[in-house]
Formats: structure tokens, sequence, C-alpha cells
């Protein structure tokens, strides 16, 4: 280390007990770039680090056997940590010396991603494999990895974008914007990505979608119209990523369903013998093209969301007015086992292939 380094204590974690001291280089700032390197010194407890991490264990026992003339500072030996983030090794003390509160996080906050990954990337350098477990598996927890979560997931979305956008209501409290509440995309991709979690990428590609292209991260300090809309960081994807967004754009827009799974046999067409279309048939086919293409905008986009609405195409007006009859008991029996069915295949078969997840 430096001689003439300028070294800071590290306000909280420099406990007058700790028998080492850690240090970690400070980034140089702005205006004294030329100047002596700064560090900040942590001093901690031997014990509670090597019994969490052969890595430090070792290092420690390494400082020990060094001559009486190696590094110390404030009276203990001092080990200089090269390459640590010292915002990142803060945490992950924190994450040590007060688990109970640190390790409290805040379900579906859209910062998680990017608050643990330098700790995360010290676990694994430091081989404190349960706390890099915990730590990914709490961005994971906050995506929907079966259909049953996702639309459980939708509804408290829209449940929150509706109580956020109420008006004449001055006395409800409208809480924080919405993309403060709600798990963010991109973040979220990227994440697992680097630390392999990829259960959670067909949810947040598809929630991509979901996202006009328009609604950066960076409107988030805006407050109306931006409130209630779910925002992106899109400048975090690269140039794979973007890739993957835009051949799922194209696939989930020219997606239709095959119209003769949702109609009873007999109401088939028999196109080869010239049959025209049955009026189940066209009824099927219209339901469709109305629920989803025509739709077109974000609403297209979410065909998990207008394959649900087909399982009450009664209540469409369009539909209805222009096919009175509506369909026979027969069709109306296979489009009501027929929706679920071809929801689940969206969920399981189309998401990995039209995002490249495979
Ligand atoms: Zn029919």
């Amino acid at each position: 280390m430096d001689p003439n380094a300028i070294i800071e204590r590290h306000p909280k974690f420099y406990f007058p007990s700790g028998d080492i001291v850690l240090a970690t280089k400070l980034a140089p700032q702005a205006d004294d770039s030329e100047g002596p390197p700064r560090y900040q010194v942590f001093r901690v407890h031997k014990f509670l680090l090597a019994l969490r991490s052969t890595v430090f264990s070792n290092l420690f026992a390494d400082a020990d056997g060094a001559a009486s003339n190696e590094l110390s500072y404030d009276g203990v030996p001092l080990v200089e940590l090269h390459g640590d983030n010292t915002q990142d090794f803060a945490l992950l003390l924190s994450y040590l010396y007060e688990p109970e509160s640190s390790l409290a996080f805040r379900h579906h906050d859209p910062n998680t991603p990017i608050t643990v990954s330098g700790v995360v990337r010290l676990a694994d350098k430091y081989l404190l494999e349960p706390l890099r477990k915990r730590l990914i598996s709490e961005v994971v927890q906050d995506w929907p990895t079966t259909l049953r979560e996702w639309d459980i997931q939708q509804a408290n979305i829209h449940a929150i974008s509706a109580v956020t956008t109420l008006r004449d209501a001055p006395y409800l409290d409208r809480g924080p914007p919405l993309c403060d509440v709600i798990p963010e995309p991109a973040s979220a991709i990227v994440f697992a990505q680097e630390f392999v979690c990829p259960e959670i990428l067909p949810a947040a590609f598809y929630r991509l979608l979901q996202i006009p292209f328009d609604d950066d991260w960076s409107l988030r300090v805006h407050s109306a119209p931006y409130s209630s809309q779910s925002l992106a960081r899109w400048s975090l994807l690269d140039r794979d990523n973007l890739a993957r967004y835009i051949h799922g754009l194209h696939a989930v827009e020219s997606y239709i369903p095959d119209s003769r799974n949702f109609v009873f046999m007999e109401c088939i067409p028999k196109m080869w013998e010239g049959e025209p279309d049955s009026p189940c048939y066209e009824y099927v086919r219209y339901m469709f093209s109305v629920l989803g293409r025509r739709r077109g905008g974000q609403a297209g986009r979410d065909p998990l969301r207008w394959l649900a609405d087909c399982e009450d195409h009664y209540g469409i007006s369009e539909l209805s007015e222009k096919y009175p009859k509506g369909l026979c008991e027969d069709c109306c029996a296979a489009v009501a086992l027929q929706v679920p069915v071809e929801r689940q295949r969206v969920w399981r078969e189309l998401l990995p292939k039209w995002f490249q997840l495979e």
C-alpha cells in the first residue's frame, strides 16, 4: 500500500474490538485524481469472517504468519482487498454482521438486482455460498415462474395501477409510483444471465413487451402520467438482449392461435372438400382477431391476457353484434376447455421460443 495513502475509517464497520483491518481502495474523486490513493478501512473480527469463508480464513492465517514488519494499522494487521468495491464490501459486512435487518428485502423492489449484484460477485470470490444463494433467491422470488404466479402478479399490478390513477379521492393515499413497487425487467434479465438463474427470463422478457419503448426508467422522476406506468431500464440491455426482445416482439405480434383447436369436431370446416367456414369457426377466428391482433398496441402484445378474455367471449359486444347466434353448445365447451390449454402452451412453449431462450 502507498505510504502516503489517505485512510478513511468506515463510519459503521470499524469496531474497537476488531482484530484485523481490511482496506478497499476508493475510486479517485474527480478533483483529486492526481493525489495519493484513498482507502476505506474496516476494523472487523477475524473469527466472524473466517467462520463463514475459507478464503478469509486463509487470508487471515497468511496475515498472522507474516513477519511483524508487515502492514499494520491502529495496532492490528492490515490486509488490502484488491479489486473489491468499497460500497459492495460494506454491504457484504452488513449482511454478515446484521443479517436480521440487512437481509430483510422488500418484496418486488425494482432495485434489488442492481443493489445485490456487487455483493453476489464478492460472495463468489470469498466462497460465501449460503449468502450467494440467498441473494440470488431474493431476485428470483420476485418473478413468476408459473402461469399461475404470473396471473397473480398481473392482477396485483393492475390493482396498484388502478389505485394510482384513481381521481376524485383526495383522501386516498396513492402511495409510491407503480414502477417503485413492481420488479423491473431489464435489470432482472442482466442479473439472471450473469448469475445463472434463467428460470426468470421468460417472465422478465414478456414483461418488457408490456412496456412501451419510450417508457424509460429515467422518466421515474417525473410524476403523472408515469406514476401509474411500468418503466424499464432499457439502456441495460446489450445487443443480444435487444435482439431477443425484438424477436419476441415480432413473434407475439404475428401470433394467432389455431382456430381449429377451439371448435368442436363437427364444426371444423372440411376445407379439402371446399366446404365454407362453419359459423362457429368464423366466430372463433373473428374472436381472435378482435381480441388479439386488431386490438394492437401494448394490449395486442399480451396474448396471455387476451386469451383469458376469450373465456368471457359472450361479453364482447363487437362479437355478439356480428354473430348474434354465438357458438353452438359443443363449441362453447371447446373454447372454455381450450383457452387454458393454449395459455399454458404460450407460457411454457412459446415464450422461450419467442425470446430465443432455449
Ligand atoms: Zn359449433
